[in-house]
């Protein structure tokens, strides 16, 4: 699967293989490591991790092995490390890059064990916690106390802390809220030679390189996190939600537009187009969108109550000055889940269109969005695809989705060409291949048309200080050179 120029080749051949075997002397050490029963070699168990949540690549490791604490992951970093054996993180696998493949061999080590809470300190309005504890664990175990942690990927519900970090992940709330790293405080790392360290900690702002920053959207490239400190926030004491149909896509995003230049800032402005909508309502997800409409815009505002009427109303006349046919209001909790529903099951509504689902991410300034999306229905139509937009209008985050069969190789090979001209349409709008979602080993290809390759020299000696031999999540991010570094 990798070039002579060491770059990966294309996504879309999904053949599966396990590559090599690993030297059973390296097994017996990963055995006395954790436990025999916690060492799969089995080349049918190890397809459970030939992939991620981005199917398009597929690639199974040459072994899993599952340990429940540090000290576990340092002497399997050990062991690896001393063998020359490739690292490869894994949380819980939601990812949408390919960045917890082991694309150049190797052993995936999951954190699925290392679920535990380990401390939470209301008055100080921060926990700490094991990476393989699911992000809204980590809420409902700060729930007693008022608290929740904030960045809220879609995903949440089975996404891992340490999956969060490692992708700097982002959500619908992130546009008030900000994301990830704006809550990591303190990080036990596992560098890929086995050494521990402890990245910050209770003080916040160390007195040196901020190092946690560093790691936070390190893809798993400079070690493993084992254990996370983050802050929390109290949670809101109201909310308003509104949801906004429009005839076309290009009204949601100028509302979108007007409504944070008349200085609002909601919570959440999600937006969800026709296609999506059309796959949503013929699910077991209904949630009574209408099928005519063009687009739908889902605004929250959360808070101190007071105020918050007077935001939602001004929101909702934005949306009626960009064109909305209508706004709906939640009365109640009830009401609310309801107007979300249809974007938050949008994902997995999309699984009636076709068998694969290709999940793009790229940013854009908000002001180009109407103008990129445009774009990007003019190469779906070029390229006869099906393209189904569910996004973060708030912050610029598209996530154009391509909806094809792989069995089918025009398609696929349209559906490649396509992806290529609308990650180039994004950049040349001035934004960027990813907003959230990572470079893995997906986007690597495109890094080129972000970075100079003297910038990417930078990230690759930034990445050589925590992993000077390469071993540690190879294949991803950076693009290497010819000749293989
Ligand atoms: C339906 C759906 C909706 C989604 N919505 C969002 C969204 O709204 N916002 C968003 O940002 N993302 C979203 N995602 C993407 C994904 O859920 C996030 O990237 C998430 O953070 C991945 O967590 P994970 O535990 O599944 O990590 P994995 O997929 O297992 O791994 C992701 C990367 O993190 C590394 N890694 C994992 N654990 C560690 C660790 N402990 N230390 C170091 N590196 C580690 C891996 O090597 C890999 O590079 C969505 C995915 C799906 C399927």
């Amino acid at each position: 699967m990798v070039s002579s120029a060491g770059e990966p080749q294309i996504l879309l051949h999904p053949r599966s293989r396990v590559v090599n075997i690993l030297p059973s002397a390296v097994l017996q050490e990963l055995i006395l490591a954790v436990g025999s029963e916690w060492v799969i070699s089995d080349p049918d168990r190890l397809l459970v991790y030939e992939a991620d949540a981005q199917t398009a690549q597929k690639l199974a490791p040459q072994a899993v092995v599952l340990p429940s604490d540090t000290e576990e992951v340092s002497r399997v970093a050990r062991v690896l490390h001393r063998h020359g054996v490739p690292i490869v993180p894994r949380g819980a696998g939601t990812g949408l890059s390919g960045g917890a493949l082991a694309i150049e061999g190797g052993v995936v080590v999951g954190t699925s064990r290392m679920n535990r809470i380990l401390e939470v300190d209301p008055e100080n309005r921060r926990a700490v916690v094991q990476c393989g504890v699911l992000n809204t664990d980590l809420s409902a175990a700060a729930a007693p106390f008022g608290l929740h942690y904030a960045p809220d990927p879609s995903s949440q519900t089975a996404c891992t802390i340490g999956g969060n970090v490692a992708e700097n992940s982002g959500g619908p709330h992130c546009l008030k809220y900000g994301v990830t790293s704006r809550y990591i405080t303190g990080l036990r790392v596992v560098l890929p030679d086995g050494e521990t360290v402890w990245l910050g900690g209770q003080a916040r702002e160390a007195p040196s390189f901020d190092l946690v920053g560093l790691f936070v959207g390190s893809e798993g490239c400079f070690g493993l996190a084992t254990e996370v400190e983050v802050a929390l926030v109290p949670v809101p004491e109201a909310t308003r939600t509104l949801l906004a149909i429009f005839e076309t896509l290009g009204d949601a995003t100028r509302a979108v537009t007007s409504i944070i230049s008349v200085g609002l800032l909601p919570a959440a402005l999600e937006i969800v187009d026709q296609n999506t909508i059309k796959a949503v309502e013929a699910s077991i997800f209904a949630a009574g969108y209408p099928t005519d409409a063009g687009a739908a815009l889902v605004v929250e505002f959360d808070g101190i109550d007071a105020g918050l009427e007077l935001e939602a109303e001004e929101a909702a006349r934005c949306c009626e000055v960009a064109g909305a046919r209508g706004v709906r209001r939640a009365e109640s909790e009830e009401e609310r889940l309801a107007l979300w529903k249809g974007r938050k099951k949008a994902f997995g509504a999309m699984g009636r269109l076709a068998p694969d689902l290709l999940v793009q991410d790229a940013t854009v300034p908000r002001s180009r969005l109407t103008e990129v999306l445009a774009r990007i229905s003019e190469v779906a139509e070029r390229y006869d695809i099906q393209v189904a937009n569910v996004f973060h209008a708030g912050d610029g985050n598209l996530h154009p989705n391509i909806v094809f069969d792989r069995r089918d190789p025009d398609e696929t090979r349209r559906v490649e060409d396509a992806s290529k001209e609308i990650m180039r349409i994004c950049v040349d709008a001035g934004g960027t291949i990813t907003g959230e979602h990572g470079v893995g080993a997906d986007k690597r290809k495109y890094m080129p048309l972000v970075f100079s390759p003297q910038e990417l020299e930078v990230l690759r000696g930034v990445r050589g200080v925590f992993d000077p031999e390469g071993l540690c999540n190879p294949g991803k991010v950076v693009p290497e050179l010819e000749g293989g570094r």
